[in-house]
């Protein structure tokens, strides 16, 4: 599969959303133990929202699509995080080349503008144990793939997905530096981040949308 229609991006968009309202205690959970406890509502909040609006309404065009879902998490989200994450899709919604064929370049150069902005915004590094450390190394795979020639979405994103889950674990070895993680300092050492942590979950979900699809195909 190299390419996803409108409609079929809408149902990659609302896996997301389904995917992160499902894990809403565990984000929780995450974040009551290095910061305020608010993640996994504030996740849930927004993609609810997002879940809401992409039922209600019809797209046409892919940019419109990202764009809505990324307007939709600032705005319903509010704070940082809402900020960051809205960026990500409001990153892909603007390296759109194609408005009816989601492809792997368009993806890629939509998350890794993404990636500059959330960093530029947050004022993060890799290493800061933040949502940059599953995204940056996700993103990094995409280039692989992107540079090889690799035109298969699942492929695609099941590299992102595993590149996304080692970022994770890779979190639980640093000490928090931005967020209010900071204040607990050498405490956050043993634990994941919760940003980084969902992040995870938008590329597993978009694996197993194209899972299915294919699957459905065959
Ligand atoms: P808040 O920190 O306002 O309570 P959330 O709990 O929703 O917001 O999100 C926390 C996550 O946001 C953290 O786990 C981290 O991944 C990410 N984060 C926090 N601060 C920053 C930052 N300055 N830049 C990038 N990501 C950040
Ligand atoms: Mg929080």
């Amino acid at each position: 599969m190299k390419e996803l229609s409108v409609k079929q991006t809408t149902e990659l968009l609302l896996t997301i959303a389904k995917k992160i309202q499902s894990k809403r205690e565990i984000l929780g959970d995450i974040d009551r133990k290095i910061g305020d406890g608010d993640h996994g509502e504030g996740m849930y909040e927004g993609f609810s929202k997002v879940e809401t609006e992409l039922t209600a309404k019809k797209y046409t065009t892919l940019s419109a699509l990202f764009k809505d879902v990324g307007n939709t998490l600032i705005f319903s989200m509010g704070g940082a995080s809402g900020v960051l994450f809205g960026s990500l899709f409001r990153g892909i919604a603007q390296s759109i080349t194609n408005e009816h064929e989601l492809t792997v370049q368009d993806i890629y150069s939509g998350s890794l503008a993404a990636l500059e902005e959330i960093k530029k915004k947050g004022n993060v590094e890799s290493g800061d144990k933040t949502m940059v450390d599953a995204l940056s190394p996700a993103v990094l795979s995409m280039k692989t793939c992107v540079e090889s020639g690799k035109e298969n979405l699942l492929e695609f994103f099941q590299q992102a997905r595993i590149n996304a889950v080692k970022g994770v674990e890779a979190t639980k070895k640093m000490v928090a530096k931005k967020g209010r993680a900071k204040s607990l300092g050498n405490r956050t050492l043993g634990l994941q981040d919760a940003g980084a942590t969902s992040i995870m979950y938008i590329f597993e979900a978009m694996e197993d949308y194209c899972r299915e699809e294919v699957e459905k195909s065959e």
